[in-house]
Formats: structure tokens, sequence, C-alpha cells
């Protein structure tokens, strides 16, 4: 089956004439990330968006994808929108709230009863809205939108830093956070800064024991983990032809770790193999018959320096496997050099863990070449030193590696298979270990290593490989063996060298034609009304946000003064708070806590001017939003930084915050601010910050005639009786005005829509 065809064939016919378009515009020879952000602008009449780093441009994604534990809020907003259905094709996969504890159908199990209202939420919004619903243990998001949903040329956000995994099939695929969602689910555009371009050249071609893995762990080590940030990575030349589709697909999940926007490879022959190999033969002719738009320009090609704002060359016939870590995925070690860096950084090289899979690699390519390690240690008498798990990307590939025996070859050494999940990767992992602060050292094929990644024990040194050398040094159980020179005892004490990996990047009796889990949209179920039990801790619906009132802001308390660094964390904690992701009021009570109070130096401990006393922050806001006045926020520089995060916009309208007033806003969560109605305002002269005292009531006005470019007032008055005012700037456009002045931009949209309002 072939999802939304008649979207990607529509797609795919007025590439030419877009194309077309965008040649004009921008007039000088295309790369591939030009012509697909180009043919996928929101509004036409923007004006020349054409400065890479500078300009913000709106833009319309082809489709969105979100993981279960993002997909709660983004929906629930959407949900008060009034739409009768998503603005484009969308899915929504439960694979990060399973458990990876006693194997897959244990673990299945458990998570159906610990997740039961998530899951039955989720399934039942999608039924109503028409929204693809992958159920726990159909695989994790970005193998399943790989196997089913991803086309070259394409253009997709999904609600999951690793969403440019599609770029292993040619799509600009990037990750977002849940605000970001409403908006395409609900047909605005979307905003991104024009990212800058990295080129890499790809020559030479792998062998041996290297693998696509190997080159981003390579290129993570050059970038490292900050240096792709803002910008698309665009691969080509012979070495990136010679790679199969799901290791460009690795190469592109892995970019994430540099920070970059998304990742990208030009369509060829593995793409269409690929593409032919999953049942979607049809894209595979539109996607040849647009082969020059699905690829950069020859000149870019001929002169990359002119046309990419950075290049660099990798000669894959001279990689060698690397191993990155520990808790970062920039600090790559070439296989060589291992046994001297572990010693000069004392690393404990005794593995307790090897565990391949992921969404990262676990394609038929990984886990053959895995299982093929696998089946020559075993023919040479050895077994595995180190404990061994696999987690299979999706139901597809978990039934063709059991179907062609590759899973049985890994429990015959004593691998265990979880469920097709995230696990893990995620620190969904009741490990074995129980000591939680042991010092010790795994090594996996997942893209991320950072402390408590993958389990809740900081001393875990957790180390990044691709699948063939996990494998190789789970048999092992050491660090420091290098299956390219070093060699094992077997259990006959003789000294044997493991063979060269070797797999097939397509499975040749095909994909088969499993039960993949998932749950097509049911007829008629669009006058359902979703109901979520009042009593539930993770699940609340969502009311809309109170429009203005029409007057200014007065007498308002000041809630918090933020002293120094205050980001998307210290607004809104992640960690224990996850599990309340779709409970606006519960995860209201993080709120803040992680904010330094300017005038005790403390966290979460405030002055509450109704009580005289301090208290924690979400509390004093709950007693001034019910008092009817509401308070104010006060920060310092860059105000908001960090991973987007819806929540950490919507508590504080919850909490009756009206107004934010910072000396300098992260645009993005400034933005988020605004989508939820509140007032965001900078100092116009940032010295006016230490004015502010902690029992200060503050006025605002000049709002009757808010207007793009005119500053409004503020006005404290002390609590000795005196006055002071200064002026505050604002970066509202007109439309945004009108998200203020509605309560919320997705009133805008709910009005539009009242008939369907639920
Ligand atoms: S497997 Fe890991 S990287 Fe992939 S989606 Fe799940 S948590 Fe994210």
């Amino acid at each position: 089956m072939i999802f939304d065809f008649e979207m990607i064939d529509s797609f795919y016919k007025q590439l030419d004439s877009k194309i077309f378009e965008i040649r004009k515009r921008l007039n000088h020879p295309l790369t591939l990330s030009e012509k697909i952000l180009f043919s996928h602008i929101y509004y036409n009449n923007q004006t020349n968006p054409v400065r890479r780093g500078i300009d913000y441009v709106d833009f319309l994604p082809d489709r969105v994808a979100m993981q279960d534990a993002t997909a709660q809020m983004a929906i629930l907003q959407f949900m008060m929108a009034g739409k009768e259905t998503t603005a484009v094709p969308t899915s929504v996969h439960c694979d990060h709230l399973i458990l990876a504890q006693a194997g897959a159908d244990d673990d299945l199990k458990k998570a159906g009863i610990t997740n039961k209202e998530v899951y039955e939420f989720l399934s039942s919004v999608c039924n109503k809205y028409d929204i693809g619903f992958w159920k726990p243990g159909a695989g994790i998001i970005h193998q399943i939108v790989l196997e089913n949903y991803a086309f070259p040329g394409g253009m997709m956000i999904g609600t999951d830093s690793h969403t440019p995994n599609a770029g292993g099939l040619g799509m600009i695929a990037i990750g977002v956070g849940g605000a970001d969602a409403v908006d395409v689910l609900a047909g605005m555009g979307w905003e991104l800064k024009l990212p800058k371009l990295i080129g890499i050249k790809l020559t030479g071609k792998l062998s041996g024991w290297s693998s696509a893995k190997d080159i981003i762990l390579k290129i993570s080590g050059l970038l490292t983990v900050k240096g792709g940030t803002g910008y698309i990575i665009e691969y080509f030349g012979e070495g990136a032809e010679s790679l199969s589709c799901t290791g460009k697909a690795t190469i592109c999940n892995m970019g994430a770790e540099t920070g970059a926007t998304c990742s990208i490879f030009s369509f060829d022959k593995s793409m269409s193999d690929y593409l032919i190999a999953t049942g979607r033969k049809e894209i595979s002719d539109f996607a040849s018959k647009n082969k020059n738009h699905l690829s950069a320009d020859k000149e870019v090609y001929d002169d990359p320096e002119k046309y990419y704002d950075q290049f660099l060359e990798i000669n894959l016939s001279g990689l060698e496997p690397y191993i990155n870590g520990p808790f970062t995925p920039d600090l790559a070690t070439p296989i060589s050099r291992m046994k001297e860096e572990a010693a000069k950084n004392n690393w404990p090289t005794d593995v307790e863990v090897g565990l391949i899979g992921s969404c990262t690699n676990s394609s038929y390519e990984d886990i053959s070449r895995a299982a093929s390690v696998v089946k020559n240690a075993i023919s040479k008498k050895l077994t595995a030193k180190s404990e061994f798990t696999i987690t299979p990307g999706s139901e597809q590939i978990r039934s063709i590696t059991e179907r062609d025996g590759f899973l049985d070859l890994f429990r015959k050494i004593g691998g265990e298979v979880f469920a097709n999940a995230c696990g893990p990767c995620i620190g969904q992992w009741a490990r074995k270990e129980s000591d939680n602060n042991k010092i010790n050292t795994i090594i996996h094929s997942f893209n991320r290593n950072f402390a408590k990644r993958n389990d809740a024990n900081p001393n875990t040194h957790a180390f990044v490989a691709s699948p063939e050398i996990v494998t190789a040094i789970a048999l092992a159980g050491k660090l420091t063996f290098n299956p390219i020179t070093d060699t094992l005892v077997n259990a006959d004490g003789e000294n044997v060298k493991l063979a060269e990996p070797e797999g097939l990047d397509l499975p040749p009796e095909g994909f088969g034609d499993i039960e993949s889990g998932y749950q097509r949209p049911v007829a008629g179920q669009k006058e359902e009304k979703i109901v979520v039990d009042p009593s539930s801790d993770r699940l609340q619906l969502l009311s809309p946000f109170k429009e203005w009132d029409g007057k200014d802001f007065l007498n308002l308390p000041l809630l918090i003064k933020a002293k120094g660094k205050c980001t998307t964390d210290h607004i809104s904690m992640a960690g224990f708070w996850l599990k309340y992701r779709g409970h606006l009021e519960n995860i209201s009570e993080n709120y803040m806590i992680g904010a330094v109070n300017f005038f005790n130096g403390q966290t979460n401990s405030i002055f509450n001017q109704s009580s005289g006393s301090y208290d924690t922050v979400p509390q004093t806001a709950r007693v001034y939003r019910d008092s009817g006045s509401g308070s104010v926020v006060v920060g310092e520089e860059n105000f908001g930084e960090g991973s987007s995060r819806e929540h950490a916009a919507m508590e504080p309208r919850f909490l009756g915050v009206k107004v934010v007033l910072v000396k300098s806003f992260a645009r993005i969560h400034e933005t988020n601010l605004k989508k939820q109605g509140i007032l965001t305002l900078t100092f116009y002269n940032k010295d006016d910050y230490q004015k502010i005292r902690e029992d200060d009531r503050i006025d605002i006005t000049g709002l009757s005639g808010f207007a793009t470019g005119k500053q409004l007032t503020v006005t404290l008055t002390h609590s000795d009786g005196t006055k002071e005012k200064f002026q505050a700037n604002h970066s509202y456009n007109e439309s945004q005005i009108e998200w203020f002045r509605e309560g919320s931009a997705l009133n805008i949209i709910r009005k539009s829509n009242k008939k369907n309002v639920i």
C-alpha cells in the first residue's frame, strides 16, 4: 500500500514548474536543498527570502509525524482548532513509552497496561482526525517513516530530533517541537530561518569492517555537537551513490548529533531499489522522471565551495571504523587508537552490554552484517562475553530478520530481542545491573550517549559504534578489541580471528506481507467525541485561553525576576515531568522551578505578595491568577533558549502570566509565547531590569494602540509608594498582534472553524 498517493502524485506533477520559478527567482545554479526548500514555500508572495542564516521563511511541509510522547500535547492543541482533519497527512507512532525489560512480548503487554489511556486517546483522535496510527510494537517513528512515507524531494516535520532520518530517501525532514507541528496540522505556515548549507563530497567506497555509521561518527567528530547548527548537510559524490538507502538514512539520522537542521542525499539507484523493495515502485518511477530536480545542479557539484557555505571531502576507501564517546557523540576515536585513548582517559574497558538496533541502525543491511559476525563467531566456537540486546526498528524488520534466521543467531550467543521501540535508546531500559552508580561501560549502535541517556546511571560510559563493531566488541567483552587486527581465544583455547562482516542491502526474499501494526483511520469516526477521564493524571483536555479584554494591564504583581540563564529546561523541566506532557495542569507544577530568583539566589522560592511569605513559583502564580490579577515574569538575555518546548509557553499562560519582560528572547520561545497569547516585551534600556523590585506592582499601558514598531510603557509601583516608568519594545507584526487580541493563535483558527469546535 502506498500512503498519500494523491498528494505525492500531485507533488511530482507540479515539481517541474516550481523548479522553473525557483530558477527565475534565485538566478543561480541550485543546490538540492534549495530546490526542495523553495518548492515548499507557504506564501508565494514572500519577499525574496534568499539570505541563508538570516531570513525567516514560512514553509508548507508535505506531512507531519509525531511520536507518542510529544504527540499528546500537540494533538490536544490541534483539537482546539476545530478542524475536521489535519491540513497535511499525519501519523502518530507509539514507540517512546515502552520499557525494555524482559523481552518484546512481556514488555509490550506491560506497556499496554501502563500507557493504556495514552494509547487509547491517541488511537481515538487518530480515527477522528484521519491520522495514521501505528500501534505499540509497530516500530520506531523514523524507521516506519522511511519504510512507508518518505519520498524523494518531499519535506516533512516530525516531533522528534531524529526526523532527519528520512533524508536517506532524499527528503528534507526536520525535527521540531509540538508548537511547530500544531501550526502545520492546523494549516498555518511553518517558520524556519533559511538554513545555511554544508556540502560533503564522499569519494571512494567502504570496505571490510567500515560502514555508513562510521562516516557519520567521523563527521560528528569533525563538526562537533554544535558545528552543524543552522545548517543542512548535503551529501554527494560517487561515495554517496555507493551507499545503500538505509546507510544514507543512518547518516542523516545521526546528523542531528552535529546540531544540523537536517541532512540529505540526492535521488539515486539505491533509493529507487529501496522504494521498489518496500512496495512503492510508482514513487520510484515518479522520482526517476524528475531525477534532475532531485539532485543539485552540475555547476554546484563542479564547484562546491562556491555554492555551499562550508565544504568537506571524505574518502570512504581509507575510512576505518570509529567508536565515539563516552558521554558525547562527537568524541570520535578511530578503532585503531582505542587502546591508547582508553588507557589515557582511564575509560573502563570491560564491556557489560552491547546493544544493537534502534531507529538509527536496524536496517536489513545492519542486522545481516551483525548476524554474519555472530555466525562466523559461532563457527569458530566463540561466545559473547558481554550481554547482548537487539532492538528491531520496526515489525517489518523484526519479522524478516526472524524469518531469515538472524535473530536466532543472536539468541544463540545469549542475545535478547526487545520490542520494536525506543527502549534503551531513550532510557526506557530496566537494566539488569542494579547498582545505579557503578562505573561501567556499554557500547551501542544508537545515536546519543549523553550521561543517563541509556540507563539511570551517570557513571555508565556509553560508546557508539556500528552494529557490526558493537557485535564484535560484545563477543570480545573488551572496548579495546579491534577485529581488524586482534584475535580472540575460543572454547578450544585457540586464537581465532573474526571474518569481515557480510550483508545485503535488501532482503532477497522481500519484505513480505506482514501485520505491520498500522491502524487505518476508521470511517465514520469524525463525529465521535473524544473522551478523557477527568480524573486522569496523564491527560487533560484543553480549554481555549481567554481573549484580551481590550484594557491595559494594571497593577500586576511581579511573579519572578529570573537571574542569568533561563532556558526552556529552567522554565519547564524534563525528566520526571515528561509523563505529564498530556496534562497541562499537572505539568504546570514545574513552571520556572529551575529558574534562579534574582532576589535570594534560590530556585522555586519567590516572594508571594498576597501572603507576604516565600512560596513556590507555580503556587504563587496560581494565587495571582485566581485573584484575577495575573502576573509578570522578568528575565535576562536569550530567555527561553534550548529545545522548542511548547509546554514552556503554555504553562505560564495556564498559570495566568500575562507579560514576559526580558532583556532579550530566544526567538522560538518568544514566538511560542506570542502564539499562546502572552505579551512578550523587551527592555528598551536593559539597565531598567535593575529597577524591578521583589514586591513591585506593574502596569503595562498603551495596549489600546498596540501596533507594529510602537513601544509600550511599563510603570513600576514600589511598595514605598514611589513609581518608575520606562519604555519597552516588542517584535509583534500585524498577525501576531491578532494572536494577542484573540487570546492565542489557535483561537483565530478556532473561530474560523467554529462549527467543528469540540
Ligand atoms: S530509537 Fe532513540 S533516537 Fe530513535 S526515535 Fe527512539 S529515542 Fe529517538
